[in-house]
């Protein structure tokens, strides 16, 4: 156990690192953070930051040295320095599960191998026959580069013959990947939290409904049966054993008509979706993130609320005059309602698509949060 009072470390400076600092601080940790670029929501919180490439071995070195434990709040970090400095720190999870959540194609090769349920795709290397990758899945389907892709980037739908040229000639030069399109029922997504002795605990699953490609509503608890919620965290439990996960890990789900219910993603760190867990949890993601990584015994999953809705506060909610902002939004109505809860991450510059924020409401259903949450968006 890492006893409060030593120092975490964390890779990548944004939100997520910022809630998971918040956390951390309370619990008595120090927290130091890394972060390539000087504009970081979670180094403004920490108790230190450096600001450095991950390409930076003497740097990051250093860094890892100085910390009980380390981890990180984006995936998208270069493994090989982490490879070459093994030995240097203690890592949860380790860099292989972030290797495998990075790409798309090794996620869904890992997915396919460990037998855990997925959609249907096809690979296409540089250079390779995108056409046949995507006759071999069939119409409709949707190309995505193998790497670093997130919050739909680098994604196209394909239903027709002319998408299909489109596609051809947009992804030249990058691994691909088809998926069959899913006419899903909802999007599901569960967290887990899973610790270095092999305890797994889950959150409640949450609905997520999204707006081009990006999260706009997370719904607690989900509006499915009980059966499919449990389910969907059995199979988020059992892919955080198999992956050998320490730390927290985000899976996002498509139900089908049938059903069914596949992976679509896996993100080894806290997540959009389990934001709401700030304000309508017993234990938060990101303290439940501290305790996994710190080797403290998990916290209790269950809600403070009957329901809840997180909505994202995107940069297109400012006042913009083409591509000029001329204003922040109008929080009153917000601000005024004492269901609702507004976190903000002191980013300076607002951007359309950009995260500057969110907020949760509770209500006595889902419904009665979702339409809350609904008006107050509106209002911003
Ligand atoms: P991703 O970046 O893969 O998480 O995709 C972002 C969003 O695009 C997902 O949350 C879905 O709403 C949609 N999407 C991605 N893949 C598929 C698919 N195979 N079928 C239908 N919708 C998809």
């Amino acid at each position: 156990m890492i006893s409060p009072g030593k120092t975490l470390g964390v890779l990548g400076g944004g939100q997520l690192g910022r809630m998971f600092a918040h956390a951390a601080e309370r619990l008595g940790y120090r927290v130091h953070i890394y972060e390539p670029s000087t504009d970081s929501p979670a180094a403004e919180v920490s108790a230190h930051a450096v600001h450095a490439p991950y390409t930076d071995l003497a740097e990051l070195e250093a860094f890892v040295r100085g910390c009980a434990a380390v981890t990180y709040e984006f995936e998208n970090i270069p493994t090989g320095p982490l490879w070459q400095l093994e030995n240097a720190a203690v890592y949860h999870p380790k860099w292989q599960v972030l290797e495998i959540a990075q790409n798309r194609l090794r996620e869904k090769t890992w997915l396919r191998k460990n037998d855990f349920p997925h959609v249907p795709f096809a690979e296409c290397e540089v250079g390779g026959d995108l056409a046949a990758a995507i006759r071999s899945i069939g119409l409709p389907c949707v190309v995505k580069t193998a790497d670093f892709g997130y919050d739909g980037k680098g994604q196209l739908k394909v239903a027709d013959e002319a998408s299909l040229a489109k596609a051809v000639s947009s992804f030249q030069g990058h691994r691909a990947v088809v998926e069959r399109w899913v006419d899903f029922k909802c999007e599901l997504s569960v967290i887990v939290a899973r610790t270095a002795a092999g305890v797994a605990r889950s959150f409640p699953v949450a609905e997520n409904i999204h707006t081009r490609h990006i999260l706009d509503f997370s719904i607690l608890p989900a509006r499915v049966a009980p059966e499919i919620q449990d389910r969907a965290r059995a199979l988020a439990e059992s892919i955080a054993e198999r992956i050998g996960l320490v730390g927290l890990l985000a899976v996002e789900l498509f139900l089908t008509d049938r059903g069914e219910i596949l992976v679509n993603e896996m993100a080894p760190r806290p997540h959009n979706s389990g934001h709401w867990s700030l304000d309508a949890c017993v234990t938060s993601q990101f303290e439940q993130h501290v305790r996994a990584v710190a080797g403290l015994p998990l916290g209790d999953v269950g809600m403070t609320a009957p329901a809840a809705v997180m909505v994202n506060i995107l940069g297109d909610a400012w006042k913009w005059s083409g591509d000029r902002c001329v204003g922040e939004p109008d929080w009153a109505a917000l601000l005024a309602e004492p269901r609702a809860h507004l976190h903000l991450y002191g980013k300076k510059e607002p951007r359309p698509g950009r995260k500057m924020g969110h907020f949760t409401v509770t209500a006595a259903t889902p419904d009665a949060a979702l339409e809350l949450a609904r008006r107050l968006k509106a209002a911003l």
